[in-house]
């Protein structure tokens, strides 16, 4: 079986400097691309900065034989999207590869999430994904070629107590990437999306202590580096990986129930049970295939 290469791509990973995307910019770098490693290098919340951890990071890749720039900007303001970008373009000359991973937690319940909770963690995860991408989608559009991998969350698709801001942020990332799957694939961009699951300082205390073994950071990797490898077809998907298991997320709907004429508040009471059932479900591949079985139902 032949190896999955990067040679003559230039990568930026953001949030590199720890856990996923450290492992991520390892293992491009390891397999001839050129890699940013960007990282703010403050704690979990967010809080401080440090150029250190994205230094240690592009001094392994370099030990290890390959080729990195380190880049210490805040992923969530428009100038440090744009720096991290530029550094690819001063250092490396082009971009072709984006994976927006740098996040933070600020987990409260609900009842006691500030605004300030929810706005910081939405600026880094979504708001930085979206200004990062946006920094490089010019130049993946006239080079005709781009991957990009957003760093979603099962707790973004599914739910999680204490976590508003970041499923949030998470579920909208989907949403993104499902979008620039359309709009780039006249320009030869993939878009793609992740929901992972490892033992990080992130989770370290959220997973159970055995699990730190089974669920290391290089069980993800290999799916990140597979959706940012030219050979990749897929775009605007979601797939779930941690521990060896890797499995594509749906959005789904079942086959509903309608009628013509007036609908009435009882109606919706009266046939609640089939609104509610759940197959057979269909998965669309874009707002106008949505609309086919209500156009079926308009026409009958
Ligand atoms: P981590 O804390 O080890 O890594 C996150 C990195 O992002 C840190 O190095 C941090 O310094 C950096 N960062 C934070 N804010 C930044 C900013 N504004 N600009 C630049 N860099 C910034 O955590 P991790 O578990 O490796 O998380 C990586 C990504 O994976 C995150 O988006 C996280 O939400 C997501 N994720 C992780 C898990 C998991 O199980 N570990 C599960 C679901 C999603």
């Amino acid at each position: 079986m032949s190896e999955l290469r990067y040679d003559g791509r230039v990568a930026v990973v953001t949030g590199a400097g720890h856990g996923l995307g450290r492992q991520h910019a390892l293992e491009l770098a390891a397999r001839g691309a050129k890699v940013v490693v960007n990282d703010l290098g403050g704690d979990r919340a967010g809080v401080g900065a440090s150029a250190g951890p994205a230094q240690d990071v592009v001094e392994e890749i370099k030990k290890n034989g390959g080729e990195a720039v380190a880049n210490p900007d805040n992923v969530a303001t428009v100038e440090g999207a744009q720096a991290v970008v530029q550094t690819a373009l001063d250092s490396f000359g082009k971009v072709d590869i984006v994976v927006n991973n740098a996040g933070i937690l600020r987990d409260r319940s609900f009842k006691n999430m500030s605004p300030e909770e929810f706005d910081s963690v939405i600026a880094v995860h979504l708001r930085g994904s979206f200004l990062v991408s946006s920094a490089a989608w010019p130049h993946l559009r006239e080079q005709g070629y781009g991957r990009i991998v957003n760093t979603s969350s099962p707790a973004g698709l599914f739910g999680n107590f204490g976590q508003a801001n970041y499923a949030t942020a998470k579920m909208g990332l989907v949403g993104f990437t499902r979008t620039l799957g359309h709009e780039g694939a006249k320009y030869g961009i993939k878009a793609n999306a992740i929901a992972p699951v490892a033992w990080t300082r992130m989770t370290e205390d959220l997973l159970p202590a055995d699990a730190a073994a089974k669920l290391g950071v290089d069980k993800v990797t290999p799916l990140v580096a597979f959706l940012v490898h030219e050979s990749n077809e897929s775009t605007g998907e979601v797939y779930t990986v941690g521990g060896g298991r890797v499995a594509r997320i749906m959005v789904t709907e079942g086959p509903g129930w309608g009628k013509n004429g007036d609908l009435s508040v009882e109606d919706i009471r009266d046939n609640w049970e089939a609104i509610n059932v759940a197959e057979p479900h269909s998965v669309f591949k874009n707002v106008a295939e949505q609309m086919g079985p209500l156009n079926q139902q308009l026409r009958a």
